[in-house]
């Protein structure tokens, strides 16, 4: 019998992992320690963009820095008590926005979210969840001239790797998105874009399917990995030992720490962010938009509209601070005036970010039966079903539909 995959960490990533495996004929065991989809796969803006390649770290972000700390409404907070821990990370981000580096970053981000809707409707529509995936284009939208042009790179950076996309002047926007603030100048429209109507139940319909084909999910807290002469040989949990013979490590912002344990150091930092959302909506969002200058984007969810975005640099352990999650709120009433609805809930999650923004994708060069799938940062829902089908092809020496170099856990 082919021996079974334990995989830590059921979010997106970990759920699309085991789906792909058990495709590749593998038995799976997720540990998570809490429910599938619970992590920071919960609250994402549910973009679903197959064209996402431009990294977060772009030439020019060391000028937009001090200007977004200063402002107490701006996309970027560093708590003052974290600063000296996040340095090298951030030394690190600064580093990569190098043309040179961008370019290779952005192919590297193209080669998972090109082939997103490919890899994901199979698995999706299997687990009777395809409805959550709304193929209805998505818009970023610019209130200035200036913002618009200063964005001149990111567009053609798409343009040359032929992502489909449309300029849009004030009156086509307002035909699109009518409940818009007549604020906005510019947009750019990816046609071939979408959103994901509901992660959570995305998540938890992949798992459901993961356990309907034979998988188990344990909700446990992984503490120690146990390392045999050939590879790792069991992890410990509050509830005991489980033997493993194939690990993939997909625990989000999380992983380096067990990736620590196995002697792999990698840079990985979480940037915190927020959502507000409100229920019964009485006006909103088509598709996902999003306001390009303040950062955030407007999604029409299946339980309401959903407000998310901000970066927080505070670390793994910091309180949540919702005053973020009602910066977004006010910024998105102003996207729509007169927008009205229920009840208003707040989250916060942990993006899982690389400085250069490309995961680690991959076996490890020191243990033989690990593979590592984390670091998706701010496109891991897009990221996912991709990454999923390549961790299984490594796992099954099967030969890979993406070159995986990359992704490489020894490339820092
Ligand atoms: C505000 C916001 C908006 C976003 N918008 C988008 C978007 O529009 N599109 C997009 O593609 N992405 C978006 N993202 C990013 C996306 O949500 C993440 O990249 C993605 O969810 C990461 O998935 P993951 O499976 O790696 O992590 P997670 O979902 O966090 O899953 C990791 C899991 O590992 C578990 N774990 C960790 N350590 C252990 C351990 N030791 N033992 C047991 N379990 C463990 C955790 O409990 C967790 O459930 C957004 C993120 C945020 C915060």
């Amino acid at each position: 019998m082919s021996p079974t995959v334990t995989v830590i960490g059921a979010g997106i990533i970990g759920l699309c992992c085991a789906s792909y495996l058990q495709r590749h004929g593998r038995q799976v065991r997720l540990v998570d320690s809490l429910p599938p989809g619970r992590g920071t796969s919960f609250g994402n803006a549910g973009g679903l963009s197959s064209g996402a390649c431009v990294p977060i770290a772009m030439p020019g972000i060391v000028k937009q820095i001090p200007k977004w700390l200063f402002d107490p409404e701006g996309p970027l907070v560093v708590r003052p008590g974290y600063l000296l821990k996040a340095l090298p990370w951030l030394l690190q981000f600064i580093g990569s926005a190098k043309p040179e580096i961008v370019e290779r970053s952005a192919d590297a981000l193209l080669g998972l979210t090109r082939p997103l809707f490919e890899n994901l409707v199979p698995i999706a529509r299997d687990a009777g969840v395809e409805d959550l995936i709304r193929r209805v284009g998505q818009l970023h939208l610019y209130s200035t001239d200036a913002a618009f042009a200063g964005d001149a790179r990111g567009r053609e950076m798409r343009t040359r790797r032929g992502v489909k996309l449309e300029i849009l002047g004030a009156e086509a926007i307002r035909q699109m998105e009518p409940d818009l603030a007549p604020i906005f100048r510019h947009a750019v429209y990816f046609p071939d874009h979408g959103h994901c109507a509901n992660p959570l139940g995305l998540s938890e319909g992949l798992a459901a399917e993961i356990v309907r084909r034979g998988g188990e999910i344990v909700q446990a807290q992984v503490r120690e990995l146990e390392i045999g002469p050939d590879g790792v040989r069991s992890i410990t949990t509050e509830s005991g030992s489980l033997a493993v013979e194939e690990l993939v490590i997909a625990a989000g912002a999380w992983s380096h720490r067990l990736a620590a344990k196995l002697g792999h150091k990698v840079p990985l930092e979480s940037q915190r962010g927020y959502h507000a959302m409100l229920a019964s909506p009485s006006l909103g969002p088509r598709r996902n938009v999003q306001w390009t200058e303040r950062k955030f984007i407007a999604t029409p969810m299946q339980e309401g509209v959903r407000f998310a975005g901000t970066v927080e640099i505070a670390g793994l352990e910091a309180a949540a601070d919702y005053r973020r999650a009602d910066v977004l709120l006010k910024q998105g009433l102003d996207m729509f005036p007169g927008l009205t609805g229920g009840e208003v809930t707040r989250w916060m999650g942990h993006r899982p970010c690389i400085p250069d923004s490309v995961p680690v994708i991959g076996r490890s060069p020191i243990h033989r039966n690990v593979t590592f799938a984390f670091g998706h940062g701010h496109i891991g829902l897009i990221c996912a079903p991709t990454t999923g089908r390549l961790v299984a092809e490594l796992v099954t020496g099967t030969k890979p539909s993406l070159d995986p170099r990359p992704y490489r856990v020894d490339r820092f």
